[in-house]
């Protein structure tokens, strides 16, 4: 399996701003935030995306929500509210080949359109 940034990042090798991390989780600010609150939740498991995941994975998937919440009350988003996506695949818009989930808030989060240009 070819190693990405965030292998790197979660290794230590590659800085980041670590918000949460512990024997299978390394959050941290995303770089280039969508919104005041973008934080991002891996998997310390390269999983590549969530078409990989196995039966032994669903134990981490629930603890990153977990984490998600946590992180949401720590950062101060509990109560106005915030959004937990995962971006699956190309057309799902996945950058990063290993799996993680973005934890956004901080301000009225635009409509999931999906739908970035036209379709038939
Ligand atoms: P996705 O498009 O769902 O694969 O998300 C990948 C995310 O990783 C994007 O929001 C990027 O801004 C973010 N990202 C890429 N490189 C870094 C980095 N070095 N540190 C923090 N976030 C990063």
């Amino acid at each position: 399996m070819s190693e990405t940034i965030f292998s790197k990042i979660i290794e230590g090798s590659i800085p980041s701003q670590k918000v949460f991390e512990n024997e299978r989780i390394y959050a941290f600010h995303d770089i280039q935030p969508a919104a005041p609150v973008h934080v991002l939740i891996v998997p310390k498991k390269p999983i590549p995306s969530l078409n990989e995941i196995e039966q032994d994975d669903l134990a981490v998937i629930g603890e990153i929500h977990q984490v998600a919440v946590r992180l949401a009350q720590e950062l101060g988003i509990a109560e106005s509210g915030y959004r937990v996506i995962n971006n699956c695949g190309s057309d799902g818009g996945q950058t990063v080949s290993h799996l993680h989930f973005h934890l956004l808030g901080g301000t009225k989060l635009g409509a999931l359109t999906g739908i970035s240009g036209s379709h038939e």
